[in-house]
């Protein structure tokens, strides 16, 4: 990549910051030129993990691919060089993949995962092997700008399991666990191929995202999956237990006036709320 001016990359590179990714811009002796912004995940560079980079354990091109384990974070770090201003800089991604504060050299040897395992692991939830809540953020703005540019639609469903806290206070814990893992095998098998995909927004919120998809289509997959869940017994140590959801559609266009996917999601968020409010166990779309 070459830029004119440090500004220029600047507004090139912010663009692709995210909760889970930081960006820095490094030059040869190691001086940090620029530093992501984002305080959440923020993680002090030493000299030395540029060392470690530079011994990288993968390498395509001039690119070096790296897993850092710094300040309890394994980290993924990818270094790209850029010239700014005819200057050779690197930039470097930081993908923050998972706290460890057990994490010992010895304990396990990330050197040894292959850059696809840990790219899985990274946009992988553990618990339901559905995408997790990074993938949403990352895929869902390509998803939306490929939909607008194609002049196609787009919808999301919002999925909320009802009562979920009911059944984790009845069963225990271990019995929630199973119903999110079952309900996750059968979101995905009831989803066609290549119709869109399915991300664990968090707790028991689950996201299905449908390119291409118009408002009609949207709601007829959500009320084929709701009526799935609740067709679908459930079983923890021999008792049955009674599943339903919610789901709270939207549908966007280039023209709907929506700027971005927390707009996108709030909108979903308000249709699975008057779902909820409208005795649950329905499809709500505005
Ligand atoms: P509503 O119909 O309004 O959605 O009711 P609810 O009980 O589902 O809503 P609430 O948000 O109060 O409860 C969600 C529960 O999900 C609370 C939390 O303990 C549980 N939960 C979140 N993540 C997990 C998980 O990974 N495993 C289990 N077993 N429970 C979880
Ligand atoms: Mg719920």
């Amino acid at each position: 990549m070459v830029f004119n001016t440090l500004a220029e990359a600047l507004t090139s590179i912010q663009a692709l910051e995210s909760a889970n990714t930081s960006i820095n811009i490094i030059d040869i002796d190691h001086n940090i030129i620029y530093e992501s912004a984002r305080k959440d995940h923020k993680q002090n560079l030493r000299p030395d993990d540029h060392n470690k980079i530079d011994n990288g354990f993968y390498r395509s091109r001039n690119a070096a691919f790296g897993i850092l384990f710094i300040d309890n974070w394994v980290t993924a770090v990818t270094t790209i060089p850029i010239l700014i201003a005819d200057k050779p800089y690197s930039l470097e991604f930081r993908q923050f993949i998972r706290k460890n504060i057990h994490y010992s050299p010895e304990s396990r040897n990330f050197e040894d995962l292959s850059i696809h395992q840990i790219k899985e692991m990274a946009i992988t939830d553990s618990l339901t092997k559905l995408y997790n809540r990074r993938y949403i953020d990352e895929r869902l703005p390509i998803d939306m700008q490929s939909s607008f540019e194609l002049d196609q639609p787009l919808s999301v469903l919002f999925i909320d399991i009802d009562y979920f806290k009911r059944i984790n206070d009845q069963n225990g814990h271990m019995a929630g666990d199973q119903v999110l893992q079952k309900l996750a095998l059968l979101l995905q098998k009831q989803l066609r191929r290549g119709s869109g995909w399915v991300a664990r927004y968090g707790g028991d919120e689950i996201l299905i995202c449908l390119p291409g998809s118009g408002k009609k289509i949207a709601k007829s997959v959500a009320n084929r999956l709701r009526e799935a869940i609740e067709n679908c017994t459930f079983h923890y140590k021999g008792k049955e237990l009674i599943v339903t959801c919610s789901i709270g559609i939207q549908t966007i266009f280039k023209d709907s006036g929506v700027a971005n996917v927390s707009e996108l999601i709030a909108m979903a968020d308000k249709n699975l709320y008057r779902a909820k409010n409208e005795g649950r166990n329905r499809v709500c779309s505005l």
